[in-house]
């Protein structure tokens, strides 16, 4: 990488950022593609932080940024313009600089959506969808379940309120779609055994005794299960899902596909499309460097 008077910085806003993997992913596609960007960790510790942050990225020559947990929901209030995708999902984990202009979006759900056509075959027109979560993720995934159509989606959380607020942002768009709420129990068991997709966006499987979000026993052969989580590359529902002999789809795939439509939003080239493939393999020796390490991506 030559770093010169002309280069453009991105990077991604969080904390902790000290283990992502968008700077590894990042910086090989840019590589790729001959841009004179380089992407950069942002770590920022807390709501005042990202005021001063984001204002100051206003008079640099950013390119754009990527916001992470825990600023995706604040990143709303702090662009000038967000994108229908973003306010319908609730949060913005992706952010064009536009002359001075920071213009929201979230990449979330249609990287998901890449992920599962990329890696399972699932187009989500006509199907039943469980998504077992209510935060930042389940709504960008709904987005992408109600702008494809699906014929119904169950948002399964620990917390009743959450779920329902999430769907009450859909209720304009949902044109057809029967969308449902669900604590954990006897509907969302009804839900996630009737599903084509049962998709993970709860942080449940990080940690090494985490529990499966939802019994085995509710999955059976023909569903696609997800889980968002791409650190630790095996979690306890992708087990589960091994084990009844269903499709189980990791989080990576998603990352790299988030990370490369950002990449496609900024560039603004109709011809470019970042390479998914350099990306992947990038993230992928990320990891086996922390591996190494002996450090947990989280
Ligand atoms: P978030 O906004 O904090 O939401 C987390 C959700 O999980 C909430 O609905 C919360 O329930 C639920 N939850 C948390 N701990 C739980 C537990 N112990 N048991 C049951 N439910 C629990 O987080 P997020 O940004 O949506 O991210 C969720 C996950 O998706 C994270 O693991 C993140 O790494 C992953 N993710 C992956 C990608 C990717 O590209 N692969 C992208 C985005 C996120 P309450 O509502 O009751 O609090």
């Amino acid at each position: 990488m030559k770093i010169d008077g002309r280069t453009r910085p991105a990077g991604i806003i969080g904390w902790p950022v000290g283990h992502s993997l968008s700077p590894a992913m990042h910086n090989a596609a840019y590589e790729d593609l001959g841009l004179n960007w380089v992407y950069l960790p942002l770590p920022v510790a807390d709501q005042a932080g990202l005021v001063r942050v984001v204002d100051a990225i206003r008079s640099l020559p950013f390119v754009g940024f990527n916001v992470t947990m825990p600023f995706k929901q604040a990143m709303l209030e702090l662009c000038d313009e967000v994108a229908m995708f973003a306010q319908m999902a609730g949060a913005v984990n992706t952010v064009h600089c536009v002359d001075g202009k920071l213009i929201g979006y979230n990449t979330d759900g249609r990287g998901l959506l890449e992920a599962l056509e990329e890696e399972a075959g699932f187009s989500p027109e006509g199907k039943r969808v469980a998504v077992i979560g209510a935060g930042g993720a389940a709504g960008a995934a709904c987005v992408g379940f109600v702008l494809g159509k699906v014929e119904r989606m169950t948002v399964v959380n620990r917390s009743m309120d959450k779920a329902e607020e999430l769907l009450s942002r859909f209720e304009r768009y949902l044109r057809g779609v029967e969308a449902h709420a669900a604590v954990l129990g006897p509907e969302a068991e009804e839900a996630v055994r009737n599903a084509d997709l049962v998709v993970n966006a709860t942080p449940l499987g990080m940690k090494a005794d985490d529990p499966s979000p939802v019994p085995t026993e509710w999955l059976h052969p023909g569903q696609v299960v997800c889980d968002m989580i791409y650190h630790p590359r095996t979690t306890p529902l992708l087990d589960a899902a091994g084990t009844v002999g269903a499709t189980a789809v990791g989080g990576l795939g998603m990352l790299v596909a988030q990370g490369a439509l950002a990449i496609d939003i900024w560039s603004e080239a109709a011809q470019t499309r970042a390479p998914r493939e350099v990306m992947r393999a990038a993230a992928e020796d990320a990891i086996a460097a922390l591996e190494s390490e002996g450090e947990g991506d989280r």
